[in-house]
């Protein structure tokens, strides 16, 4: 259906009368926030006024003078109460028009024409005998997209039946008997009189003699679900008509039996449903136009497959085919339809689908849980999918985009809503100079300026589903990519168990903040529980240990790994939450026992975000133990036949062995690099010496004014700084570290173990522990110093709190040194070209777009909140605190880049009620420990 801009429906009701002004306008001065006037150097904003007879309107502030037009316009339509459907010419004038243009279609005129309709009245020349010139009716209604546009005027269940515009063309055709014959019995039509023999000629329509002919693979579709769907071949000549071999193959007498689909897929393509006309339909075609869409659903069996696929109702079996005329050229078009091309079409009707088919991975990835940035997401993005679904299904999404920045200042009018057909997915980015800059002081307090809703509609604009999420974000792009992510995975959960309880469906849409109307949903989705076999099992993620090179059979829960091996020198760069990782692999059907195998997809070179659920379930935990040149081999059981069909090159095959043998799927893959998050790049890149070297100088100077014999670091990681500790001379004996990473401490372990062996430090002794900083330990009771470095974003709030709490008042260490990153300090960051690192060249001023430095924080807070955080703990424990930190400066805005709490322990007061401490609180695992009296003694313990 062709939609009008508002722009042109005023121009059709008001003409010249609309008058359209438009003027520039600063954000800056327009919010009366003196402090941006600095930021005035970004593009100018335009505002529209539009003066019209009965009334004037003014829009909101745009980018584009153009959409501040349209904006005007839209208002002005609201205002006026003029409804942009009811522009439809009147019956009597819509006949007239739709007569007109049958009359031009079988014109010489047309006849010459560049055409997808033109082509088949060139081909209907070329039929022997009586059949010559004949052309069904079927072919006129369908080919044409201004008669079919003229049809949806006069009737709008066109829309949904596009087959009804036969028995209109025939109706025309019947009013212009001089010049065209039918049969009304058999729905074809001839031209009265010959073409010109000239517009014959010039036409290029092939002579006889040079006759070629060719093979094309199609796929038949049986109507019965218990028939498979297999490979069909057209030998079509050249110097024929396709539909009649179409019509062969179907089994059919007459071409002006066959009815085509729409295009199925992309628009532009020829890729169509071709089946038998139901005989009621045709014998009810001169009767009541009404009763033809009756007629045709009482007749044959529904193809719930080809249905599916087309998205209309399709009656008996069916040849899906890509063959047909296009605007290009005059010769015919065709594609073979292979059988992975048919699978590919059909996982290509889930989001999950579209998304594997974007990544080309459909045995590897999987549609991802959440959008971070626009340089992490790999494959079409969220908004982008939402789309193709929707087109796909026949549903229109209506994005309305709110900024919260615009709506607190003057004009509560200024909130936009922008239909996603006025909106490409370039101009989305609408990222102003402006704009952005006051979100990001907005956005410190609460968390972003834009928030998108998506509403999803039918074509008769009922309502299906809509999605209001809470979320905030200093892009408008990212609050449209957040929304329409949240409603493809609701859905694509919906697709992989249609048979979901409806209590189920109802708790996940609360949870993602989807509202829907469960008889309009079910109504658009019911056939897809034919197609999608249910799939369950699907539940979360299992955790898996595995130690390297050894052969270990164990079982996720819901992911059974057959086997799991894993290879190659431990390198030491290990994959880590929200950091891209690249790997290369390749995953075969393997059948048990004959030890068959048969490669299906691989890929040299396939980046993903870690922790985003990016991959299917089995491949990140093994990932996760993985480092980078590191290879990994394990198999697992099929999943669901339909995604291997889509991804086999020869699926007959793989159907022939998926049906006689016991299969399972062989992964192989091989690490090949990791991208760290932008906190470790940026920590390298941006300062000298590096942030994290900073942080340990900054410890050390602590350990040496406070002549500290005994350190515990909290929350410790791989070691890095206790590891870099023992680079400086200090007056440490007894270092000890926590945490709750087994991997990390494993790591450490190593590290420190040859370190310590030959370092000549005063240190004597060494341990790490398993545990949560929120508990207490008691072995660890009353240190110098303890450190907390880069650790409590990591936790959540409360956690962190809780830690706070524990260690002041129970570990009571001399001095705590507490380091977290200054979240203030972020729009540096997000202004340092390391964006220019990021992947993704069309994305420079998007990469930062992440809210955090990595993926992993929970929170990052301003000085403020660590401040009030950090004031409040010390006076309730009786310590005093200092602030300082690394990176950057204090004295200048936006403070350090790391900010750093010194707490110290005050004098024992009289009304201090010290809590109980039991010296048998033991609750952490002592992972490693080291003596220097005999180094032997220690051991590895895991
Ligand atoms: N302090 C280290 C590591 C920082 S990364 C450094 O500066 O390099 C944060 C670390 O906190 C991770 O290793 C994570 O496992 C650890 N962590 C998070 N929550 C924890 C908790 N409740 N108890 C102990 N460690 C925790
Ligand atoms: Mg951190």
């Amino acid at each position: 259906m062709t939609t009008f801009t508002p722009k042109a429906i005023v121009h059709k009701r008001f003409g010249s009368s609309a008058c359209y002004k438009v003027e520039e306008v600063h954000e800056s001065t327009q919010n009366g926030c003196p402090g941006l006037a600095i930021m005035q150097k970004g593009p100018c904003l335009y505002r529209c006024t539009l003066q019209l007879p009965e009334v004037t309107v003014v829009s909101g502030i745009f980018k584009k003078k153009k959409d501040a037009e349209q904006s005007a316009a839209e208002l002005a339509i609201e205002k006026l109460g003029i409804n942009p459907t009811t522009k439809s010419p009147s019956l009597p004038e819509a006949w007239d028009v739709l007569v007109d243009r049958v009359s031009f279609l079988f014109s010489d005129e047309f006849l010459s024409t560049l055409h997808p309709l033109s082509g088949h009245f060139r081909a209907a020349l070329q039929r022997e005998g009586d059949l010559s010139g004949q052309i069904p009716a079927s072919v006129v209604a369908i080919f044409d997209a201004t008669l079919c546009n003229m049809c949806k005027s006069l009737d709008p269940k066109v829309e949904s039946n596009p087959f009804l515009v036969i028995p209109y063309v025939v109706r025309a055709a019947a009013r212009l008997s001089e010049l065209i014959s039918t049969s009304e019995e058999e729905l074809w039509f001839r031209r009265q009189n010959p073409y010109a023999p000239e517009t014959v000629d010039s036409s290029s329509i092939q002579q006889l003699g040079s006759t070629k002919t060719f093979s094309i693979e199609a796929i038949n579709v049986p109507s019965s679900l218990e028939k498979t769907v297999e490979r069909v071949i057209l030998n079509v000549s050249s110097s024929g008509y396709f539909l009649d071999v179409i019509t062969k193959q179907l089994g059919l007498l007459k071409a002006s039996d066959v009815l085509i689909s729409r295009p199925i897929g992309k628009a532009s393509s020829e890729t169509r449903l071709y089946f038998a006309a139901p005989k009621q339909y045709l014998l009810d075609m001169s009767s009541d136009l009404l009763n033809a869409k009756e007629a045709c659903n009482s007749e044959g069996s529904l193809n719930a497959r080809a249905s599916y696929l087309s998205g209309q109702d399709i009656y008996g079996d069916a040849i899906l085919a890509s063959i047909g005329y296009t605007w290009r050229s005059k010769d015919l078009f065709y594609e073979d339809v292979t059988l992975q091309s048919y699978h590919r079409m059909v996982i290509g009707k889930t989001p999950g689908g579209i998304y594997k088919l974007s990544r080309g991975a459909i045995l590897a990835a999987e549609l991802p849980l959440a959008f971070t940035t626009n340089a992490k997401w790999k494959g079409y993005f969220p908004r982008e999918m939402l789309c193709t679904f929707c087109r796909q299904h026949r549903l229109e999404p209506i994005f309305s985009t709110q900024s919260t920045l615009e709506e607190s200042s003057e004009s509560p009018k200024s909130h936009k809503k922008l239909k996603v057909t006025d909106l490409p997915v370039k101009e989305a980015q609408y990222a102003n100079g402006c704009v952005v800059a006051a979100g990001v002081k907005d956005s410190v307090e609460s968390g972003g300026s834009f928030r998108c809703e998506v509403k999803i509609v039918s074509k008769f604009q009922d309502f299906i589903l809509e999605c209001s999420p809470k979320d905030s974000f200093k892009k408008q792009s990212d609050s449209i990519q957040n929304v329409s992510l949240k409603v493809l995975l609701w859905l694509n959960a919906y697709f992989r168990d249609p048979t979901v309880p409806s209590e189920r469906l109802n708790a996940s849409a609360d949870g993602l903040n989807i509202r829907f109307d469960p008889q309009n949903f079910i109504k658009v989705f019911m056939l897809c529980q034919h197609i999608h076999n249910v799939r369950r099992n699907e539940t979360e993620e299992g955790k898996s240990v595995c130690s390297n090179s050894v052969n270990v059979s164990y079982a996720l829960p819901g992911h059974e790994f057959r086997s799991l091996n894993i290879e190659g020198p431990d390198s030491g760069v290990t994959p880590s939450n929200g950091s891209l990782s690249s790997i290369s692999y390749s995953v075969s059907l393997v059948t048990e026992g004959e030890h068959m195998k048969e490669l299906l997809e691989s890929s040299d070179d396939f980046e993903f975000e870690i922790a985003s659920g990016a991959v299917i379930p089995h491949l990140e935990p093994v990932i996760m133990q993985m480092t980078v040149g590191q290879s990994a081999f394990f198999s697992v059981d099929l999943p669901h036949q339909e995604l291997i069909l889509a991804a086999a090159d020869d699926s007959a095959r793989m159907l022939s062995l998926l049906s006689s043998k016991t299969c399972f799927l062989e992964y192989t893959i091989t690490l090949l690099r990791v991208t760290e998050p932008l906190e470790d790049r940026m920590e390298q890149a941006l300062f000298s010496p590096p942030l994290s070297k900073q942080r340990v100088e900054y410890a050390v100077q602590s350990i040496k004014e406070s002549c500290a014999t005994t350190l515990v670091d909290f929350g410790c990681g791989s070691g890095s700084l206790l590891d870099s500790l023992l680079n400086y001379p200090t007056s440490l004996e007894k270092i000890a570290g926590v945490d709750i990473s087994q991997k990390s401490l494993t790591r450490a372990a190593k590290i420190l173990h040859s370190k310590l062996d030959a370092s000549m430090s005063a240190i004597n002794s060494a341990v790490l522990y398993d545990g949560s900083i929120t508990a207490f330990d008691s072995r660890l009771s009353g240190f110098d110093i303890g450190t907390c470095l880069e650790v409590i974003e990591h936790m959540e709030e409360d956690q962190a709190s809780e830690f706070g709490n524990v260690v002041l008042s129970l570990f009571r260490p001399r001095v705590l040194i507490v380091s977290t990153p200054n979240y203030e300090y972020n729009v540096i960051l997000q202004k340092s070209n390391l964006s220019s690192q990021e992947d993704d060249p069309e994305d420079k001023n998007q990469a930062q777009s992440c809210k955090f430095r990595n993926h992993d924080h929970k929170f990052e807070w301003t000085r403020e909140q660590f401040n009030c955080w950090a004031t409040e703990l010390a006076m309730r424990h009786n310590y005093s605190v200092e602030f300082s930190g690394v990176g950057g400066s204090g004295d200048t805005e936006p403070g350090f880049a790391s900010q750093i709490a010194v707490f110290r322990r005050g004098p024992v007061r009289q009304e201090d009620v010290l809590p109980e401490v039991s010296d048998m609180e033991h609750p952490y695992k002592v992972i490693w420990e080291w003596s220097s009296n005999d180094s032997s003694r220690s051991a590895l313990t895991n």
